[in-house]
């Protein structure tokens, strides 16, 4: 039997995209919500993967990133102030839209949903508002 379930999460993140033309180049910050999506095969235990199992393999990411701010490397000027008043921040090396926050997730997921051999694939799907949302699909 194939089938989909999905996981669902939430954090508090601070951001801007330095180089964006309208609002989003200020300093701002979302409620994001991720649902980790995985479609597979149901085992003879009535299972895709156990819901505890994904939880532990997101939730310390999502420490990291709660009430922090995500920074892209380029953006100097926001980290040097960050970094001198010792506030928490997450560094990545591209902007931080919501379509590359889903390949975050993606990239610190594939090797666990790898290990899982009822997994065809997974995807992350972020709200980064009520209205906006990116999806990436893994198949891993
Ligand atoms: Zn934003």
């Amino acid at each position: 039997m194939h089938m989909k379930i999905t996981k669902e999460f939430r954090w508090e993140m601070g951001h801007r995209l330095p180089l964006h033309d309208g609002a989003c180049r200020n300093v701002h910050g979302h409620s994001y919500r991720l649902q980790v999506e995985v479609e597979g095969t149901v085992d003879e235990q009535g299972m895709i993967i156990d819901f505890n199992h994904i939880s532990a393999a997101v939730k310390p990411f999502i420490t990291k990133l709660d009430h922090a701010f995500l920074c892209e490397e380029s953006d100097t000027e926001i980290l040097s102030f960050l970094r001198a008043h010792d506030m928490k921040l997450y560094v990545i090396p591209y902007p931080s839209t919501v379509e590359n926050i889903c390949r975050l997730f993606a990239d610190k997921l594939q090797p666990f949903f790898a290990q899982h051999p009822n997994v065809a694939c997974f995807r992350v799907r972020i709200n980064e508002t009520a209205s906006s949302e990116a999806v990436l699909e893994i198949r891993p």
